[in-house]
């Protein structure tokens, strides 16, 4: 062999060796894994995922401990409703083999934001969805209604998905899918959305919010839409 073409060899393994090592070691600039976040829209649909293993889903109850998030008209937290209905999506989804949940609290505990406690976990996990359940508040009583929010493209469908199932399940108004930059959202590596599921400061939605009917009509309806997006039906 000509001793250019062993150097060529030599110097091609050695680009292998570094390649591999990136591979292995996951690591790539802020701007590769961006990229690859928006790559990844339609990935959980159709890549990667072997049928006999179960879908990771995060559920996360906002707030909690010593941030109570709002607080009602009736003088109850978010936090505790939020809890509720994150302990009702793990009850009922004992009866799916193909979806595991994975709360990010189960008890009345603070998670710091400084930290990105949330999100980590669920990056953590390698889970495939991330769900963050929240109540939402205004200063005009009279304000009422459900929204999404998601930050990342390759959560769209997601929070489209999701506020679909919320509507149907309170007939509550429909304000739509938006994008905002929550940390939660902005920090999670799988497709993530945050649900409003209504006003805690119009009492009649927080009059119905309170009631055990409405938190498993809400928690069936987030397990519905979690079937959805992962093509369970
Ligand atoms: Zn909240």
């Amino acid at each position: 062999m000509k001793k250019g073409s062993s150097m060529i060899i030599i110097l091609l393994s050695a680009l292998m060796i570094v390649l591999l090592y990136q591979l292995v070691s996951g690591e790539g600039t802020a701007s590769e894994r961006k990229s690859i976040m928006e790559d990844r829209s339609d990935e959980i649909r159709t890549l990667e995922h072997q049928p006999e293993t179960p879908y990771k889903v995060v559920i996360d109850p906002g707030h909690g401990g010593k941030d109570n998030g709002s607080t009602g008209a009736s003088g109850n937290f978010e936090k505790d409703l939020t809890l509720q209905v994150a302990l009702k999506v793990e009850e009922l989804a004992k009866q799916e083999s193909q979806i595991e949940v994975y709360l990010t609290r189960s008890e009345d505990r603070f998670l710091s934001s400084a930290d990105r406690e949330r999100p980590e976990i669920a990056n953590q996990l390698g889970a495939d969805l991330f769900i963050s359940i929240h109540g939402n508040t205004y200063e005009d009583p009279s304000v009422s209604g459900a929204e999404t929010f998601y930050y990342h493209k390759n959560s769209l469908f997601l929070a489209k998905i999701m506020q679909k199932h919320m509507i149907q399940a309170s007939g509550f108004r429909d304000r739509g899918v938006k994008k905002e930059d929550f940390f939660v959202l902005k920090d999670t590596n799988m497709p993530a959305v945050l649900l409003e599921m209504g006003y805690l400061t119009n009492p009649q939605e927080e009059n119905e919010m309170l009631t055990e009917d409405f938190q498993y009509r809400m928690a069936s309806s987030i397990l519905d839409g979690i079937k959805e997006a992962l093509n369970l039906n």
